[in-house]
């Protein structure tokens, strides 16, 4: 295998991709020699001058040839758009589709996702176009959507498995993180491999009682009754400690010291092409909001991600709010019943609450039941997908597959709906509405 590839990048000015019209209209191409450690520009080729057929509504063979003709020894293109002669070119170059910017960072950002570009050039005629949209978006990170429901069961992992699995079809770099760490089981349908765990712990006080001068300090501040004095002993209670660290602040002679207590296990790995992370709570464990950090947190580090799809916990308390609080696009997933809908109400008040943009999925959803599309039309949010109560569906996730990979037909609604998301979160959320969030965990 080569080390490097040629790459041919669409431009008219020389110095930004060419950002409206079809990669094959572009006036010259920028070419880059892009290897695992290395970027340098080539040269530049002038297009060819060919007097289109626009009558061609499928596109004009001779000006793919003309094309295909100047980027000979070229192994893949890159536009911010391509016409139909995609076609053409896909069978004998990668095509990767992005954002407007520079050449130079188109070139870095097809660097940083190379592996991917490797299998789509090995693919041969089965390529698809690799789509690096949003990540080759200058200065921003990662897209985040959220899965979440006001309540368990609705299909809130369905969806979100889903969601990972076609964006991953689709070209994208995908994260699927799993937060819902008390009944964690995205496993279940994604089958990761996993190849790194991780404990993840909290500090919790321990007193030395010889040190201690029982002065009571440490037991006034603590808000949640997790250091007690019983009897002129310092006494700790590590599972109802919130590790504010506020009593071994107050402590006048230094009694108290910080040591780690686990609540859960951290678990990362691969599913096909699906980066795959999740937590595991400890039995008995109530401080699920640490945990859900640290898988927040362990996928931050993940820099070729270019999405990221949140599995939620269910409800609308703080852990909900730990997982979902930075999300571009909150998906609250309901069924058609009073119970769904009362907690999607819930739910809508919560993300409503943090500034949050936010969709509805109906599952479960039938054609002479109309409750779910009455209850948003009434709160004004939009729902963007409905998937049908078919017994079918449900087998499926009873053999822990998922739609995609089990039942062709509903692919579609799923690209579909995924595709909506992607417009949905074209204007990011605001720093502001993160720092607002912040405040509120
Ligand atoms: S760290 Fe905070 S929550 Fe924990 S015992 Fe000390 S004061 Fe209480
Ligand atoms: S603040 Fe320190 S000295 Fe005072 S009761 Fe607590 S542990 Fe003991």
């Amino acid at each position: 295998m080569k080390e490097s590839f040629l790459v041919a990048f669409g431009t008219d000015d020389g110095e930004t991709l060419r950002d409206k019209g079809h990669f094959g209209d572009s006036q010259k191409f920028g070419i880059y020699k892009i290897g695992k450690d290395s970027v340098s520009f080539v040269g530049w080729r002038e297009n060819a001058k060919v007097e289109e057929d626009e009558t061609q509504i499928h596109g004009d063979p001779r000006k793919a040839n003309a094309v295909k003709a100047v980027l000979k020894e070229v192994d893949a293109v890159a536009s911010v758009e391509f016409g139909p002669n995609i076609k053409r070119l896909l069978p004998v170059k990668a095509c990767m589709i992005m954002d407007p910017g520079t050449l130079e960072h188109a070139a870095r950002v097809v660097q940083s996702n190379l592996d991917r570009l490797v299998l789509e050039i090995e693919k041969g005629e089965q390529r698809k176009v690799l789509d690096l949209r949003d990540l080759s978006k200058e200065g921003s990170g990662p897209l985040r959507i959220a899965i979440a429901s006001g309540k368990g069961g609705t299909g809130k992992t369905t969806v979100a498995t889903c969601l990972a699995q076609v964006a991953e079809g689709l070209g994208h770099s995908v994260t699927y993180l799993d937060c819902d760490v008390e009944e964690p089981n995205g496993h279940l349908f994604l089958k990761p491999e996993i190849t790194e765990r991780m404990p993840v712990g909290l500090p919790v006080p321990k007193v030395d009682q010889d040190t201690c001068i029982c002065c009571g300090e440490c037991t006034e501040i603590c808000q949640y009754s997790a250091i007690v004095c019983v009897k002129d002993k310092i006494l700790t209670f590590p599972d109802l400690c919130h590790s504010c660290g506020g009593c071994v602040r107050v402590c006048p002679v230094d009694a108290i010291e910080e040591v780690p207590r686990t609540v859960g296990t951290l678990e990362q790995g691969k599913a096909g092409g699906i980066d795959f992370i999740h937590g595991r709570l400890n039995i008995g464990e109530v401080m699920a909001p640490p945990l859900i950090k640290a898988v927040r947190e362990r996928a931050k580090n993940n820099g070729n991600v270019n999405m990221q799809i949140i599995d939620a916990p269910p409800g609308t308390s703080c852990p909900v709010i730990t997982a979902i609080g930075d999300a571009d696009l909150v998906v609250l997933v309901t069924e058609p019943t009073p119970f769904g809908l009362n907690d999607l109400d819930l739910a809508i008040d919560m993300v409503r609450e943090l500034g949050l943009k936010h969709v509805v999925v109906v599952n479960r959803h039938e054609d002479d039941n109309n409750s779910a599309r009455e209850f948003c039309n009434q709160k004004g949010v939009e729902i963007i997908a409905e998937i049908p109560d078919d017994r079918r569906i449900a087998e499926a996730y009873s053999r822990g597959e998922t739609m995609v990979s089990s039942l062709e037909e509903y692919k579609g609604i799923l690209e579909d709906m995924y595709e909506t998301i992607r417009h949905k979160v074209k204007g990011k959320a605001t720093e502001a509405q993160r720092d607002k969030v912040k405040k509120q965990v």
